[in-house]
């Protein structure tokens, strides 16, 4: 283990490809527990098959929070056979659900994004805080092309709330060069993004977008179109420190 600076990370990837990325990544941080959030995106399809195929030890994790659509569930089992691995699925708290279900209803979210923000919490980002609990680094699918907020990440990040290093493996690519891969490496991925889901989250809070909108513009569309109100809280700005790695 040695130390190591986001900004010498930066540097190191920024000429890697994924594969030789995540093998890189493995081998710096020997030893440390690197895992990967998956919603089952596009994005994310492309780094799953990435780990699988190489038998990375790299745990890849959902957040199941039973309120994805069905297609999203179907490819979680299509992803786990074509691979024979596992996805571990992170649920919500049942006793958190039940008490916003029956204080604010099942479909409270729509009324406020104080409510929206709370039903967030209770089924994204308590079960992702418990999957991150002991992780070094957190490997996401963040793509720059996704949203101006998300224009400014960085390949490598701190997390100082967390205290975990994120990675980004690919932030600059283009939505040419994903299709390209899933193609060539014939990554099964959702149905919905060819019906106009760019961006898929949980059923109710997402829908097809328009020609020429942002891809995260169907996320909590009926809220204003604030970049940084896209975002479910799993991805806030970060400070860039120094890791041991
Ligand atoms: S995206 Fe919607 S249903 Fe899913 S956790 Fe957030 S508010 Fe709840």
């Amino acid at each position: 283990m040695k130390n190591i600076s986001t900004d010498e990370l930066n540097e190191q990837f920024k000429v890697l490809t994924l594969e030789n990325a995540l093998k890189q990544l493995v081998d710096i941080f020997d030893g440390q527990k690197i895992v990967f959030s998956s919603s089952l995106g596009q994005e994310d399809q492309v780094i799953t098959d990435a780990i699988f195929k190489h038998n990375l030890p790299i745990q890849v994790f959902t957040l199941d929070t039973q309120r994805l659509f069905k297609e999203t569930e179907a490819l979680i089992t299509e992803t786990e056979q074509k691979y024979q691995k596992n996805i571990v699925r992170y649920t919500p708290n049942k006793t958190a659900v039940q008490d916003y279900i029956s204080t604010e209803g099942l479909n409270g979210f729509y009324e406020s994004i104080e409510k929206r923000k709370k039903c967030c919490y209770i089924r994204k980002i308590e079960p992702l805080n418990r999957a991150l609990k002991g992780a070094h680094i957190w490997i996401t699918g963040i793509r720059q092309e996704q949203s101006e907020f998300r224009k400014n990440m960085s390949l490598f990040e701190y997390d100082a709330e967390r205290d975990l290093m994120k990675f980004n493996p690919l932030l600059a690519w283009s939505t040419e060069q994903l299709w390209q891969a899933i193609k060539t490496n014939e990554i099964p991925f959702n149905p919905l993004h060819q019906k106009g889901y760019p961006s898929i989250g949980c059923e109710p809070c997402t829908r097809a977008i328009k020609p020429g909108e942002d891809e995260r513009a169907g996320r909590w569309w009926w809220e204003n179109q604030d970049q940084t109100k896209q975002e479910c809280g799993l991805h806030i700005p970060l400070k860039k420190e120094k890791l041991n790695g």
